[in-house]
């Protein structure tokens, strides 16, 4: 009788017993991961993979870090959960150490469990904070998958979903400059003015909040226009609304500095965080707020809650992981290997026209994949069906067989990867890619 090896069995049992996000349960070819250390995951056939997108964006630390394990190991051993009107020493301390680490007044966490957990309460208290009740965000953006985050999600991972959205989120179109004929400029004075349009459309005094990416992430790494987010901030304080960043994909060094919004010059009035604040050695979030909005609630009753808000554990696994950013300077680091992949595409486009174009802000970044250079257009396009992807599951399929993790989506490979990463070990990435994108140019 045939045995199945212990990888098959392994397989097996996933495909057998656990459902798949985003995807058609049947087809799926996972890697079963062993272990991971640093920028490479190992299957339990020995084949090592590089990360290339940091899990799903998150690991920037880098996997396997034992400084982890340690402090959740220690915090297990005092205790592992408190309710959340008790506190933990770890608690206060990582409120005061994300304190320091935000600017201006955003000086108190609101723990979570994710990044959707994030979204949701900033959504509710921006809603009982102002006493207002639409949310406007961006077409190309992703908040998260639970009813208000999803809502707010302008990316098609919503739709299945619509006919029961939850109501009182409007969606802008935010165009990016590579798909835009006019120029920079004309792109930041078109975009604010029909963002200033709609809010005079759907009424100012009905509107808490809007709500952006710190930085594009999954969209595409759609970055602003230069001026955007700053003319953005000077709407929101014109009319009475709530600036809420989403960081959870670009905080925590990701774009080479703690948070996107800082390569922009502006404050927000909350802040979203999860992914990078524990890199996935635990499930956890934060929202933060500004002390302006903390004070109304010192005499209102803060209408939030979650079993698990401020877990010792996770709270304990974050503030080792923020000590682990300032000890190994991986902002920095982000901030220089940005400048090196970005340097390095550059050059891989001479050799591959199928790249159209290269977008990164620090390490969050990827390539975009065209047919066409000219008329660019896209090698799979926005929200593309199955036979839309033949080319782009080719690649993708050449880049796991050549032992990478990265994330890829419709025409877009991304680049994103731990904030630890070396040199040496982007020549190594890339050049597998540069292998994959051959099937790419073959095709045009
Ligand atoms: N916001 C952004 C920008 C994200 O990229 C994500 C997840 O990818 C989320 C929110 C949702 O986070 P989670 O999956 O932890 O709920």
């Amino acid at each position: 009788t045939e045995t199945l090896s212990e990888t098959q069995e392994i397989i097996q049992d996933n495909l057998d017993y656990t459902l798949f996000s985003w995807s058609k349960q049947k087809g799926q070819n996972p890697i079963a991961v062993k272990y991971a250390e640093g920028v490479y995951l190992y299957d339990y056939d020995g084949k090592r993979y590089i990360d290339f997108s940091s899990g799903l964006m998150n690991v920037n630390i880098g996997h396997g870090d034992q400084r982890i394990t340690q402090a959740v190991v220690k915090q297990m051993q005092e205790v592992s959960y408190v309710t959340p009107s008790c506190v933990t020493k770890v608690r206060g301390e990582l409120g005061k150490k994300l304190a320091e680490i935000c600017p201006g007044d955003l000086n108190k966490s609101f723990f979570t469990l994710c990044g959707a957990t994030s979204i949701e309460n900033a959504l509710k208290l921006a809603r009982t904070y102002t006493g207002k009740h639409k949310i406007l965000s961006r077409y190309q953006s992703y908040h998260g998958s639970s009813y208000g985050a999803m809502a707010a999600s302008g990316d098609p991972r919503r739709i299945a979903a619509d006919s029961q959205q939850a109501p009182n989120f409007v969606h802008f179109d935010l165009p990016y400059l590579y798909r835009w004929e006019y120029g920079e400029e004309a792109l930041l004075k078109e975009s604010i003015a029909s963002l200033e349009r709609m809010i005079a459309y759907e009424g100012s005094a009905n509107i808490a909040a809007i709500i952006l990416e710190g930085e594009s992430g999954s969209s595409g790494c759609l970055q602003y226009p230069v001026g955007y987010l700053q003319a953005v901030r000077s709407l929101c304080d014109k009319h009475g609304i709530l600036l809420i960043m989403d960081e959870v994909m670009s905080g925590f060094g990701r774009t080479g500095k703690w948070f996107g919004f800082e390569n922009h010059g502006i404050i927000p009035d909350m802040i979203c965080m999860a992914k990078g604040l524990t890199c996935g050695y635990l499930p956890f979030g934060c929202l933060m707020v500004s002390d302006k909005i903390a004070a109304k609630y010192d005499d209102t009753v803060l209408a939030l809650g979650l079993t698990y808000s401020a877990h010792p554990v996770s709270c304990a696994a974050a503030l080792e992981t923020l000590k682990i950013y300032e000890d190994d300077n991986l902002i920095e680091n982000a901030a220089a290997m940005g400048k090196y992949v970005a340097e390095q595409v550059e050059l891989m486009k001479a050799k591959h026209p199928s790249i159209g174009d290269f977008r990164t802000t620090g390490l969050l970044g990827c390539i975009e994949l065209v047919k066409n250079r000219i008329t660019k257009e896209p090698m799979a396009p926005f929200n593309a069906k199955p036979e839309e992807m033949v080319v782009m599951n080719k690649v993708a399929a050449k880049i796991k067989e050549l032992g990478m993790y990265t994330f890829v989506r419709w025409g877009y490979v991304f680049i994103a990867p731990p904030l630890c990463v070396t040199k040496e070990q982007i020549d190594e990435g890339l050049a597998i890619i540069s292998e994959a994108l051959l099937i790419a140019d073959e095709s045009l």
